[in-house]
């Protein structure tokens, strides 16, 4: 059978390196070169780009963003297992792949690139919560990277772009949606995989923004919407009262009843709050 790249087909990858499948390391992998290749493409056009893969695997998606044209990609897996189905990759397209056997919660690939950089991944389940987190909170804006472009389960895609008064609003939107614009662009289901997963899975689109939607200070942000939310069925004047003594007028300065709960507060108005607090003192 012919594939995208003149490569075996991943079938064929998986029996020959005996790839079975590790549940511990999320390992569900997706073996259409053309799903691939579509996802690829989500990440918009990746000639001159740079591109980060956290966990190629067998390289199906890895191939699908080389065959789309990414200048390099930089591959990132923590399984040494999958390491010679890697360097099959790399030999076809000389240059442009490097793999580093690592574990990407512990290492800080961007010295190895050059911008623009784009992120782009099937993420293990068990870490792609925490690496979108750290990729969103950098240092400094703007960040690293342009886009990332980034599959996870369909319920945690949807907790990334839900809006207020529903039940997946919470922190990861607000944190997303303040410096990006974060979209759903794929839904799958659990057959697209090998093997199947439980549930649905979903691609995220988030697009950096150059500055902030509306101007607040990180640190204040992330306190209110830590508070708001872990207690998220409780008004603001109670939930936010160890955030500052005068909690229910700073709500009130900033156009947001105090008996509201954080579940209805728009991005927006928790900018808004952010900026009292940080006038008046906290
Ligand atoms: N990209 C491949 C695909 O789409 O078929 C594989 C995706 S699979 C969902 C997740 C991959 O991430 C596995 O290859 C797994 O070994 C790897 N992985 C798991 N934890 C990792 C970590 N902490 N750092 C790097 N890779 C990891």
């Amino acid at each position: 059978m012919s594939t995208i790249d003149g490569l075996p087909p991943l079938r064929e990858v998986i029996r020959v390196h005996d790839l079975v499948a590790k549940k511990q390391l999320g390992q569900n992998f997706l073996l259409d070169l053309n799903l691939t290749a579509k996802i690829a493409r989500m990440a918009g056009d990746l000639s001159g780009c740079d591109v980060i893969e956290v966990g190629p695997g067998p390289g199906g998606l890895t191939r699908g963003l080389l065959a789309e044209g990414a200048r390099r990609v930089l591959a990132i897996e923590k399984d040494p297992r999958c390491l010679p189905a890697l360097e099959e990759i790399s030999a076809a397209y000389p240059g442009r792949l490097e793999v580093i056997n690592a574990d990407a919660l512990t290492i800080d690939p961007t010295d190895r690139l050059t911008a623009p950089i784009r992120i782009v991944a099937n993420l293990p389940y068990n870490v792609g919560t925490e690496l979108l987190v750290r990729w969103l909170t950098p240092q400094a804006w703007p960040p690293f990277w342009d886009s990332l472009t980034l599959m996870f389960q369909k319920e945690v895609a949807e907790r990334i772009v839900a809006k207020p008064g529903s039940k997946a609003y919470g922190r990861l939107a607000l944190l997303a949606q303040w410096r990006t614009d974060a979209r759903i662009v794929l839904t799958l289901p659990p057959e697209a995989f090998t093997p199947p997963p439980k549930i649905h899975s979903s691609v995220v689109h988030l697009k950096r923004l150059d500055a902030p939607r509306y101007p607040a200070d990180a640190a204040i942000l992330s306190r209110l919407t830590a508070a708001g939310f872990n207690q998220r069925r409780k008004m603001l004047r109670s939930s936010l009262k160890g955030v500052a003594p005068d909690i229910e007028d700073r709500l009130r300065a900033a156009g947001i009843e105090p008996t509201a709960r954080a579940e209805e507060i728009s991005l927006e108005g928790f900018c808004a709050l952010a900026r009292e607090i940080a006038a008046n003192g906290s």
